[in-house]
């Protein structure tokens, strides 16, 4: 068993060997670095003196990505959210929590504009459901980059812990997900959660880094 997972190492590192050599600077170094797509990146383990960088997907010639799997909305979103990378407000109570990754499709190419609509329980486990809070939308950047500066939701009773998603490609179908946290002991109980959808979380000096890459199936 484990030479077995040692072959599939270094098969998976020479891999990632060949396509940094074959890739511009910056991409390599993302190829190099160990992650890859936020669908694998439970799997990843970071030296404590990573850089807070997003990681990038890492795509072959004939390598598609496979599209981020739906959830259920559940019944606490509300439409037409504040544009904003920042649910933070004064005197929030819970752990700080940067999400980042990138937006891409199933052909492992960035999707600029991508809409991006989150929203989530407060550190006590309440949605506020009259209001906008720890709710809001963005678009990724030119690169199919976002950032979400947010809060480590809290639990509340037949969940374990996880934020909602909204990603939508211009002009392309909506996918509705869940984002879920490593090492949550509720994971095992809740059968909403899946795996593929769990985020690669690291500390950071305030708080924690979460980091995920949506993929979106290609039009
Ligand atoms: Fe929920």
């Amino acid at each position: 068993m484990e030479m077995l997972v040692n072959t599939r190492m270094h098969r998976r590192n020479f891999q990632k060997l060949a396509l940094a050599l074959a890739l511009p600077a910056p991409l390599a170094l993302a190829a190099l670095s160990g992650r890859s797509a936020g669908i694998a990146l439970a799997q990843a383990t970071e030296p404590a003196d990573t850089p807070l960088l997003a990681p990038t997907p890492v795509c072959g010639d004939d390598d598609d990505l496979a599209a981020t799997l739906p959830q259920t909305a559940g019944p606490f979103y509300t439409p037409d959210t504040p544009e904003r990378r920042s649910l933070l407000e004064p005197r929030m109570p819970g752990t700080r929590l940067v999400v980042s990754g990138y937006v891409y499709s199933t052909k492992c190419q960035p999707i600029p504009g991508a809409l991006l609509d989150f929203w989530q329980a407060d550190d006590a486990g309440a949605y506020d459901n009259q209001g906008y809070r720890l709710r809001g939308h963005q678009f990724a950047d030119e690169d199919g980059r976002f950032e979400l500066e947010t809060i480590v939701p809290g639990l509340y009773p037949g969940r374990t812990r996880h934020i909602h998603a909204i990603a939508q490609a211009p002009d392309q179908p909506i996918l509705i997900t869940q984002l879920y946290f490593p090492d949550e002991p509720a994971n095992a109980a809740d059968s909403i959660f899946n795996p593929a959808l769990v985020m690669d979380i690291q500390q950071a000096e305030d708080g924690e880094a979460a980091f995920f890459t949506f993929v979106l199936a290609s039009g």
